[in-house]
């Protein structure tokens, strides 16, 4: 098993701000529970944005913290009505009578037509895409991406597609697609032969081209970023992990030339 030091978080200007933002709606949500249940303190509450297809929420109570998931297509969208709708989630939850100007300041956000089109366009394209497969024979990428997100980003990164790749291609051990936000792991390193710290590595990797977005300076395009380079150092395996793969894709590679 290999150990996350949890304190080693890579929070990049970009997390910081979504850090500040999701803070901000757990304040609101609590700020909601209080207005219908006053005479308790509310639970701990948990926000996340979610890859939901449409405009979709959930709110749900589970061991006595509450947990809500606000759909990605409500990313940007002003506090105000963020306020309205942690009143809808919340007062839904505890069954109570919504008060109007929530509704009101939500639905006026939800029924633009920026957002209306936003929404139509995730059905068609979200709706269409491939079966995919995180789970592999040995390593289950949801799992380690949950681990490396909640150790390293705060838990802020939100969850691309997570695939292996079709082939066991050994020159790209990964890739990350920003535009279809997916992240694909080579199949040759879902093997008992290959440990666990590698996999993460390489996974790591490609989240940070998540924290730290392409920059484009006079017309070129720079991934790896010095600050993209520094983070990755940060990595708790980074110079095994390094040195494994130097030593091994070679081999992994004559070995599928052999098969
Ligand atoms: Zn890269």
């Amino acid at each position: 098993m290999c150990g996350l030091k949890v304190n080693q978080n890579v929070l990049t200007k970009q997390l910081r701000v979504k850090r500040i933002l999701l803070d901000q709606l757990k304040t609101l949500y609590e700020e909601a529970y209080r207005y219908f249940d006053p005479r308790r303190e509310p639970p701990p509450v948990e926000v996340r944005f979610y890859p939901y297809v449409g405009i979709n929420h959930t709110i749900r109570a589970r061991d006595g913290r509450i947990y809500v998931r606000v759909g990605d297509i409500c990313s940007e969208m002003p506090l105000a009505c963020h306020r309205g709708l942690a009143y809808i989630l919340v007062g839904k939850l505890l069954r109570k009578r919504i008060p109007p100007g929530a509704r009101e300041v939500y639905n006026a956000y939800i029924r633009s037509e920026p957002v209306r089109e936003a929404a139509a366009e995730s059905k068609r394209t979200r709706g269409t895409k491939v079966v995919t497969t995180s789970k592999g024979t040995v390593y289950d990428l949801d799992e380690i991406f949950g681990r490396l997100n909640v150790a390293y980003f705060g838990g802020v990164i939100e969850r691309p597609t997570l695939t292996w790749s079709q082939r066991r291609t050994y020159r790209i051990l990964g890739h990350h697609d920003a535009v279809h936000d997916h992240i694909t792991i080579s199949r040759s390193l879902d093997s008992m032969d290959v440990p666990r710290f590698v996999v993460e590595y390489v996974l790591f990797h490609e989240m940070l081209h998540i924290a730290h977005p392409t920059r484009h300076v006079n017309g070129r395009r720079y991934n790896h970023t010095a600050a993209f380079r520094r983070d990755e150092k940060r990595f708790s395996h980074y110079a095994q992990a390094e040195k494994w793969i130097e030593q091994n894709v070679r081999r992994l590679k004559r070995q599928a030339r052999r098969r």
